[in-house]
């Protein structure tokens, strides 16, 4: 059964993109079928996978206001994942969705046309907890939240926490709260342990194990448009995000049996 996981926190800068990128690489080099959807307007999934957003004949934006199909706005990523591609097009969506019929179910009719091709879908969330967002959050399974281990970073998680709320209450009751992930993790910063602490009191056990550390090799991959293990498998980001995808996939696979 495929699953879908949308990778969001309204807070930029968090890691959403780097985890969307890697992640997806990872969970492909595990002989997943993974599609990879970039939704921020800002592109950087779609850079970040090899894929140059300033050249696309198509984007998710002409997909999400039926202008293209599936079909022809697929790409295939550096990363050996699928990926539907953003670029600054995907601004005036925001607006023309709000005229649009089932305007939050967007993108979960896209999902839903396609999922059976794929074992996991992830979409990269833009910053904001916009109509993107929501549409992103409507059309998964599961929502991955990265974050900072730094003061404000349990602060801002309460808007998110209502959204989902809300789309749990009305559209989507089977949305779940897949996993915490702690990126950018520096245990020598002081603030680390008392973020940590407060973080397993709140979501205990959907806090990943796994933390991706701080390490250049992650942010550099990206100016080479591909995930970090094919840039520098043996780095230390490389290693934490196949970490990552592991413990998906055994968790994946606890759910599974308690279900059958
Ligand atoms: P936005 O909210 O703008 O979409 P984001 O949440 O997607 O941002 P990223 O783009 O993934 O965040 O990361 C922000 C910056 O931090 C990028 O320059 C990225 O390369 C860098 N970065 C992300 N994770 C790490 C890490 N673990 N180690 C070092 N640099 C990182
Ligand atoms: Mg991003």
């Amino acid at each position: 059964m495929s699953k879908v996981l949308a990778i969001a926190n309204q807070k930029g800068g968090v890691g959403k993109t780097t985890t969307s990128v890697n992640l997806a690489a990872s969970l492909s080099v595990t002989r997943n079928r993974v599609l990879l959807i970039d939704m921020d307007p800002q592109g950087n999934a779609t850079m970040g996978s090899g894929v140059d957003k300033n050249g696309l004949e198509y984007s998710i934006y002409d997909l999400l206001t039926d202008q293209a199909d599936f079909a022809n706005v697929v790409k295939r990523s550096e990363g050996e994942y699928d990926l539907i591609p953003a670029n600054g097009d995907l601004v005036s969506a925001e607006v023309e969705l709000i005229s649009l019929e089932n305007r939050e179910l967007r993108l979960r009719n896209i999902v839903e046309a396609n999922r059976e091709h794929y074992d996991f879908i992830v979409i990269d969330c833009p910053p904001a907890l916009s109509m993107l967002t929501i549409n992103s959050l409507v059309a998964a399974d599961g929502v991955v939240i990265p974050m900072q281990c730094e003061y404000y970073a349990l602060e801002g998680l309460s808007a998110l926490m209502d959204t989902i709320r809300a789309i749990q209450d009305r559209i989507n009751p089977t949305l779940k709260i897949e996993g915490i992930l702690r990126t950018m993790y520096d245990p020598r910063n002081k603030l680390t342990s008392e973020v940590n602490g407060q973080l397993f009191n709140y979501f205990g056990d959907a806090v990943y194990r796994t933390v991706v550390p701080r390490n250049i090799r992650l942010a550099e991959a990206p100016s080479y448009g591909k995930p970090v293990i094919k840039y520098d498998r043996k780095s230390r980001g490389a290693i934490a995000y196949l970490a990552l995808a592991g413990e998906m996939l055994r968790r994946h696979d606890e759910s599974a049996r308690v279900i059958q």
